[in-house]
């Protein structure tokens, strides 16, 4: 019930927006995975990963609420950046990692995912602009021997955790993995499992770890009852992807 025409009309836009539309049903699957885990939706952040949506995609998800966006591609990132830049956005590189690239991820991003070197490490704390808080980090780790993947090995972690922790412009916040994709629940929860225990011996090195970076579209749900803290979606929010 509305007492005005113009609520009305505002109601309807909002029904007839597609992302909107699937806005809220990203919001409903993480609330009902939650509950499903004996979890508070509100313990688990959402990224919107925006790689390959133009500009106006992001603002409308900014007009909804979204405050977290993840990009891939520095090139394609850094002017959606610069044009949204006063709609105070938390932006999150989750991307391939090269030395040619942290310069620049360093200047304009607040997140890394995909750290899994000590050599990129040492370069992002050397050019995080001082007028910037320290760069929050998550590593990111390879859960399955696929030579091309990128991604620390496990064995490497408390190794590269320290490493990492005591560089004054990064701050570590937890691992990120992305697992083999698969339909099958029981073995999207295992790699999810795995990527859990990993993030558990690091805080219990005594590591002050927050952030368990796990989970896409297809598998949220899986990633949410293995205490996934963070989940990144693209394809939910924007349709299918043709690469990427
Ligand atoms: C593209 C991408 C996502 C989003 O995957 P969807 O299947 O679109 O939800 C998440 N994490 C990383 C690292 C990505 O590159």
């Amino acid at each position: 019930m509305t007492d005005s025409g113009f609520s009305d009309q505002t109601n309807r836009g909002l029904e007839a927006s597609p992302l909107a539309r699937a806005y809220r049903t990203v919001l409903q699957r993480l609330d009902v995975a939650a509950r499903e885990a004996g979890r508070h939706a509100a313990d688990i952040r959402l990224l919107a990963v925006s790689k390959g949506q133009p500009a106006a995609a992001i603002e409308e998800l900014s007009r909804l609420g979204q405050r977290d966006f993840g990009e891939s591609y520095l090139q394609e990132a850094l002017p959606k950046i610069d044009r949204l830049g006063d709609q105070k956005l938390i932006w999150h590189f989750i991307g391939p990692m090269q030395t040619s690239k942290c310069r620049d991820i360093a200047a304009h991003f607040d997140w890394i995912h995909s750290l899994d070197s000590a050599a990129h490490a040492d370069r992002l704390d050397r050019r995080r602009p001082a007028h910037l808080p320290p760069l929050q980090v998550c590593l990111q780790v390879k859960l399955s021997p696929e030579p091309r993947k990128s991604g620390a090995d496990p064995d490497q972690l408390p190794g590269l955790a320290r490493h990492v922790s005591r560089l004054p412009r990064l701050r570590l916040r937890g691992l990120m993995t992305i697992p083999e994709a698969s339909p099958d629940r029981t073995l999207q929860r295992a790699a999810y499992a795995r990527l859990k225990t990993l993030f558990c011996a690091l805080q219990a090195a005594g590591h002050d770890l927050d952030t368990l970076s796990m989970g896409m579209s297809a598998d949220l749900e899986a990633a949410i009852l293995e205490g996934s803290t963070l989940v990144r979606v693209g394809q939910a929010f924007f349709g299918a992807r043709s690469v990427g």
